[in-house]
């Protein structure tokens, strides 16, 4: 579509960051673009409207850039998952393996109520880990998780396998 095509045309590949080998995509040029970034919002809008979301949850940090406008305009709350040490209220923790170490994430307790529908946002979608955490946090307060939302899927590392069955949803598909 339309804004697949732009998104396409304003990411931006940086070879060898965050370290050799690694191809990162660069969203920012997105984000400073007025016109693109209200497009992406709207696309977002439009594919969810109909899902019958409770919550959205935004990863930090590039979840929190378009899951608040998205959470704003289905009229629901925003819930960030955040890396440890950061959230200042009682929370919970769930730690997950990378490709080298480990990474841990966490949600404040009372920040779902017990089966709310719950849609998790992410800028972009690699190995699943990082989606698939935060799924396990909004599980163990209660709530439901429905769909996964991302601007970007890298569909070539499968993280889809990792998500469940579960609606998985990316504006652009890098295979
Ligand atoms: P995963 O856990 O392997 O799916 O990695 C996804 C997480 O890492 C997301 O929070 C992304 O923001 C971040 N990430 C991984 N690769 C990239 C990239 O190429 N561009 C932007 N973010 C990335």
């Amino acid at each position: 579509s339309d804004i697949t095509q732009k998104l396409e045309q304003t990411i931006r590949d940086i070879p060898d960051f965050p370290k050799p080998g690694i191809v990162f995509k660069d969203i920012t040029p997105v984000l400073a673009n007025p016109e693109i970034s209200k497009a992406v919002s709207e696309a977002f809008l439009n594919y969810w409207k109909k899902a019958q979301i409770d919550v959205i949850v935004g990863i930090e940090s590039r979840g929190f850039m378009y899951g608040l406008p998205l959470a704003q305009g289905l009229d629901v709350p925003f819930v960030p998952v955040r890396k440890v040490g950061k959230l200042p209220y009682t929370t919970i923790r769930h730690s997950y393996d990378l490709e080298y170490g480990s990474a841990e994430v966490e949600i404040h307790t009372d920040a779902i109520a017990p089966g709310q529908r719950v849609l998790i946002h992410d800028d972009l979608l690699a190995t699943g880990g990082t989606a698939a955490a935060a799924a396990e946090l909004i599980r163990k307060i209660g709530g439901e998780v429905v769909g996964y939302s991302f601007l970007v899927e890298l569909a070539f590392l499968n993280g889809r396998a990792k998500l469940a069955d579960k609606e998985v949803h990316a504006l652009v598909t890098y295979s």
